[in-house]
């Protein structure tokens, strides 16, 4: 498997620790998944994503779908939407999908 730029310096410091093949190309291949991520959903602050990442998908879903705008009172984000850390969790940054109003939402963490 070829890799370019830092998935290829990634995978020299794999090897140079020992690692085989097979190990270096899963690491790589969840690294690439992990950017494509990120860049899909325009999110910036890595520590956000990856407490999002920790909640499991349909609670995710939920609270996507469980918005409140000004404009339109409950509705749900668009796909397009970023995170933020917020002092109480993560901040969910995005668009309602009847009017395309900016919205937002706070997603308590309870660290349990
Ligand atoms: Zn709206």
């Amino acid at each position: 498997m070829k890799y370019t730029g830092k998935y290829k310096k990634m995978a020299d410091n794999l090897r140079e620790e020992g690692y085989d093949e097979p190990t270096i190309k899963e690491l790589i291949q969840y690294e690439i998944e992990r950017d494509n991520y990120l860049k899909m959903h325009d999110i910036t602050e890595l520590e956000a994503a990856r407490v999002w990442q920790q909640i499991p998908e349909d609670v995710q879903r939920r609270i996507l779908k469980n918005a409140y705008c000004v404009k339109c009172g409950s509705t749900t984000f668009t796909e397009k939407y970023n995170l933020r850390n917020n002092f109480l969790g993560i901040q969910v940054n995005g668009y309602c999908s009847k009017c395309g109003g900016r919205i937002t939402r706070v997603v308590e963490i309870s660290e349990s």
